[in-house]
């Protein structure tokens, strides 16, 4: 699928094509899914802040990094601190203790997506209510989920999972905890049926709404990126996150 315009790709094309797609696969999916409409995070890593500047001039508004210094760097760029006011920053990459004061010191960023430890809640918890811009304003967080099993992968077992959704609701009052999010094993074949780290993390949506006596609407699950948001859309997710599709190819990381 190529969609470039001499040597750039056409990121507003990209764009809206991924909004469309979501779309279909909404209104299209099982009626026995019953969680909301999902919200599209653009996965800009590695792309240079024009990029992003003319996503969010095509509407986009929410915008994912990976890398804390890239993420540091592309938040206080001069032209998307003038241009994109309402942006909104997830960062999805693995949060290492010791960068967490840089990363909450991102301006506009709206949500941490990769909350997987009692130890790292709790030091994000006492971080932010130390910078947090207003005395109310909780940062949204998700717990990440390992539903792989993979030693590379960082996130908590899903068995685990209910316990760290429990303490930091009871215990974390500067957090807003939204939910749930996995990345998943990469490649997976889908001639075999479902996707086993989608259903994994439906599992845990499931137990954590009963826990805690919510609708399905109101804990999020953040899963699906450029080649299987439409797989995890079907399954129930609410948030998906999507880089090369809507920005082109990355260049690999060296
Ligand atoms: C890079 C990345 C994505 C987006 O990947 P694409 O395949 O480019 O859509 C999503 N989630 C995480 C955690 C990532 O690191």
């Amino acid at each position: 699928m190529l969609r470039r315009t001499m040597a750039e790709f056409d990121v507003k094309a990209g764009l809206q094509q991924v909004l469309k797609r979501i779309d279909e696969v909404f209104l299209q999916r099982p009626k026995e899914v019953q969680t909301g409409k999902p919200l599209l995070v653009a996965v800009s890593k590695t792309k240079p802040a024009e990029a992003v500047i003319e996503a969010y001039e095509a509407g986009q508004r929410d915008f994912g990094e990976n890398y804390v210094q890239e993420l540091e760097q592309k938040s206080r760029h001069p032209d998307i601190l003038a241009k994109c006011p309402d942006i909104r920053w997830h960062f999805i990459g693995h949060m290492q203790s010791n960068k967490i004061n840089k990363v909450l010191s991102v301006p506009n960023l709206s949500m941490i997506q990769t909350v997987d430890s009692e130890k790292l809640a709790t030091k994000l918890d006492a971080a932010w209510s130390k910078v947090q811009p207003a005395p109310e304003q909780q940062l949204q967080v998700l717990i990440q989920i390992n539903t792989s099993g993979e030693d590379v992968k960082s996130g908590i077992e899903a068995k685990d999972a209910p316990a760290l959704y429990q303490f930091i609701r009871s215990n974390l009052k500067h957090l807003n905890l939204r939910g749930i999010m996995t990345i998943g094993a990469f490649g997976f074949d889908y001639s075999n049926g479902p996707n086993p780290d989608f259903v994994s993390l439906m599992q845990v949506h499931k137990s954590i709404c009963e826990a805690h006596s919510l609708d399905p609407d109101s804990a999020l699950v953040s899963m699906g990126m450029s080649n299987d948001f439409d797989k995890a859309i079907e399954m129930g997710s609410t948030v998906v996150r999507v880089g090369s599709s809507i920005f082109g190819h990355r260049a690999a990381k060296t």
